[in-house]
């Protein structure tokens, strides 16, 4: 039976990926911060072990006790707003602990125990891109704390790679489903038109409308990570749909999705929102994932859009 060490199960894809290693069969681990509660969907069968990922000894110990197959490190501060914020503690947690967990996972491996490592890397490590769409070559230029710190982690995992540890690096852009918390655009957007729908809220406050992303299904993007550890080969890929939209484009879809006419002036833009440097557009190219891990994203942007919606309406 495969073992798996999961960090960050507490987050959207933490739960996704859970649900889909206890599926096929894995014997699932999670490091959690706290004792309290299990978190949100996390499967009755996932054994939970209580720690900091930014605790270099506890969670040694935990891998080499442990000795999992597969590690995927999901633990992270995931907003590039509380990167502004708390830049010290995003670059802790993003760039630090990600670089002694694929040591850990080194030094299992050099007791003789093969090993799995997939680190969920961001598109913020391009930054303002020189070219659209990005692929696995384009350079590393992060505008903001939240990026730098993933460009660290995602270079360390290249260079674990060359000291032969079996570690990849999923380049994930923007990707969603109605577990993405409110502070990410898209779940504001969608649990702000549901209010409105149901007569709760009369607007749906922004900051830049024009910013581009590429969005994608969150499930679809933890099936890329799991054939990434099951791979031959390891190595970094890019995980997107190949489309972007503009936030306003995101908007103008959750309304059509609650049935909601004349919505327009219901949108408001506030300063407060805009951030200090933001890419004004991120889309990625999966081909090399497409060829190489025969993947591809199933869920398009009006359905991803919908779903969301249908969510926060039934909620
Ligand atoms: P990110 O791409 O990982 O930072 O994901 P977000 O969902 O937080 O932001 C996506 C884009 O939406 C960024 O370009 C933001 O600047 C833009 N955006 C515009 N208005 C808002 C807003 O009110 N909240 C957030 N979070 N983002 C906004």
């Amino acid at each position: 039976m495969t073992r798996a060490l999961v960090t960050g199960i507490g987050g959207q894809d933490g739960s996704y990926l859970a649900e889909r290693l206890v599926a096929d069969g894995v014997e699932v681990h999670a490091l959690v911060l706290g004792a309290d509660s299990r978190p949100a969907h996390c499967p009755d069968e996932v054994t939970l072990h209580v720690g900091d990922v930014a605790d270099v000894g506890a969670t040694r110990r935990l891998v080499l006790d442990l000795a999992p197959d597969e590690v995927y490190n999901l633990a992270a501060i995931s907003s590039v707003a509380q990167s502004w914020q708390e830049p010290d503690l995003v670059s802790r947690v993003n760039g630090s602990a990600p670089v002694a967990l694929l040591e850990s996972a080194r030094r299992l491996q050099e007791r003789g125990h093969d090993v799995r490592v997939v680190q969920a890397s961001s598109a913020e490590i391009f930054g303002e891109p020189d070219r659209t769409p990005q692929d696995e070559d384009t350079r590393i230029r992060p505008l903001n704390p939240y990026g730098a710190a993933k460009a660290y982690a995602h270079l360390a995992v290249g260079v674990s790679r060359q000291r032969g540890l079996h570690a990849s690096s999923m380049v994930l852009y923007n990707h969603e489903s109605p577990r993405r918390p409110a502070q990410f655009v898209t779940r504001k957007i969608t649990s702000t038109v549901a209010a409105i729908a149901r007569g709760e809220a009369d607007r749906l406050v922004l900051g830049n409308l024009d910013a581009r992303r590429d969005w994608g299904w969150a499930p679809d993007y933890v099936d890329a990570m799991v054939r990434a550890a099951r791979a031959d080969t390891p190595r970094d890929y890019v995980v997107a749909t190949g489309e972007s939209h503009t936030v306003g484009d995101f908007v103008a879809a959750a309304f059509a999705a609650a049935g909601v006419a004349d919505w327009r002036p219901l949108v408001h833009t506030d300063p407060a929102f805009v951030r200090p440097a933001d890419a004004t557009e991120l889309v990625g190219d999966p081909s090399l994932a497409h060829a190489l891990l025969g993947w591809r994203p199933s869920v398009g942007f009006t359905e991803v859009v919908a779903r969301m919606v249908a969510a926060d309406l039934d909620a």
